[in-house]
């Protein structure tokens, strides 16, 4: 079954990068987008939060030590740091989405990668 299909309006939810939740458009009678139609929370796969929530704590863990030395600097690593984490998580879940098996290596090597690019 896919979990982002929506049973209500037989229609799938999507995101784009400015949507902050899984919904789809809900169309009245004559075709026009009347409102929106939210994927409810407990949708999303237990395995989807679970990966973005363990890779969080891990990607959280190992960046705070990086970071160790650059104490003045704190406020825009944090900034940068946060930024990293959740372009992490977006991919990861994304991947997983679409059917991919990740690790938490996975997670952190992307969430590096991103980190990496932002202090360029
Ligand atoms: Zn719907």
């Amino acid at each position: 079954m896919d979990s982002y299909f929506c049973e209500q309006h037989q229609t799938k939810w999507f995101k784009t990068g400015k949507m902050k939740t899984y919904a789809h458009p809900v169309k009245g009678a004559n075709g026009e987008t009347t409102g929106w139609c939210n994927m409810p929370d407990d949708a999303v796969p237990t395995v989807v939060k679970e990966a973005v929530k363990q890779g969080a704590v891990i990607v959280e863990e190992k960046m705070t030590k990086e970071d160790w030395d650059a104490k003045d600097q704190r406020t825009r690593k944090s900034i940068e740091r946060q930024k990293a984490l959740e372009i992490a998580n977006e991919y990861v879940k994304n991947k997983i989405i679409a059917g991919k098996e990740l690790t938490y290596d996975d997670v952190l090597k992307v969430a590096d990668h991103f980190y990496d690019w932002i202090n360029k």
